[in-house]
């Protein structure tokens, strides 16, 4: 292939341009924030689990508590019909009367025995009552943390990506002074090994630091300028300049 020396050179400032793409990209995806918002995200995900339940506990025992309370309401009404019955004179026989007032104090036993029942699971409820708030307020905590970091991530990502569409435009402009044929072997060069073209400086190939040798070095010396010269090592595009050590 053949392509005036400019154009070759042109190659180096496109390949310029295509590294500092590269390094771009490549901050974009190691941006510092990246990592922390992952592990903030998973951290969150688990607490939003563990509200949930928390939740469930919490309403499970706002449940029993209810129903532990409706348990005394019935004890305690039971008993005092009993007393009504035992204090409106109505009963009379002696053995009746026995039997009513054992019935109450054993009613009294059972609401005692019904209110420590309430008084446990209400100290139970209190605790997880407690507990959904704290992982609230962690939720809430961690929300707020994220948003900063990812604020602070898409202001990263916007100046790369602007930077990028600089360095892009300034890309095609090159390219599109570049003979179509050498453009392409650049590009398909670049796709296969990430590095389309490459300076010869001293002799050696900056694309992959090997230095040629002396009868690769004649054959490039004796190549017409013109005349689009390979690294025989990493087949890249090799650009003569007067740092050639030709
Ligand atoms: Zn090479």
């Amino acid at each position: 292939m053949k392509a005036s020396p400019e154009a070759q050179k042109r190659l180096l400032d496109l390949a310029e341009r295509d590294a500092a793409l590269d390094r771009l990209r490549h901050r974009r995806r190691t941006l510092p924030e990246l990592a922390g918002i992952e592990e903030q995200s998973k951290k969150l995900a688990q607490v939003s689990t563990q509200i949930i339940a928390a939740e469930t506990e919490a309403a499970d025992l706002a449940r029993d508590q209810g129903k532990a309370e409706s348990d005394v309401d019935a004890v305690r009404l039971r008993a005092e019909r009993d007393r009504k019955r035992l204090d409106s004179g109505q009963v009379s026989s002696p053995k009746d009367l026995a039997s009513l007032q054992s019935e109450i104090t054993s009613l009294h036993r059972r609401q005692g025995d019904l209110e420590e029942v309430v008084l446990e699971i209400m100290e139970r409820r209190e605790a997880a009552d407690t507990k959904v708030a704290d992982l609230r307020a962690e939720r809430d905590e961690l929300t707020a943390t994220l948003s900063v970091a990812e604020a602070r991530r898409d202001e990263a990502f916007a100046e790369i990506d602007k930077e990028a569409g600089e360095v892009r435009d300034r890309r095609g402009v090159l390219a599109a002074e570049i003979p179509a044929d050498l453009f392409k072997l650049y590009e398909k060069l670049r796709e296969s090994s990430g590095v389309g073209a490459a300076m010869l400086q001293g002799g050696r190939c900056q694309g992959c630091r090997t230095t040629l040798s002396i009868a690769d070095l004649n054959q490039i010396r004796a190549a017409a300028p013109d005349e689009v010269v390979r690294c025989e090592e990493c087949r890249r595009i090799l650009v003569r300049t007067p740092e050639s050590g030709l």
